[in-house]
């Protein structure tokens, strides 16, 4: 477990893979890593982080809207 200050919103994974080789039909694995983000839409505008719980925006329209309560007319959800 980090701590939420040095959390990089990223998870990785090691896993084995098998595979059978076609010509020799002999089954070969390798070690692979995997990274997968962590950042999931929380809704329209936002995303957050599911481990150190930031949320981040997708734009300053949304960051006004949702930290300064400013409103942006013409943009759906932050009207
Ligand atoms: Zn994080």
């Amino acid at each position: 477990m980090q701590a939420d200050g040095n959390c990089d919103h990223y998870e990785t994974s090691r896993y084995y893979a098998e595979s059978v080789n076609d010509c020799t039909g002999e089954t070969e694995g390798e070690w692979k890593t995997e990274e997968r983000s962590l950042m999931v839409d929380i809704d329209l505008h936002r995303y957050q982080c599911s481990r150190c719980k930031l949320i981040g925006y997708y734009s300053g329209a949304a960051k006004a809207y949702y930290e300064e309560g400013k409103r942006t007319p013409g943009v759906r959800g932050l009207e």
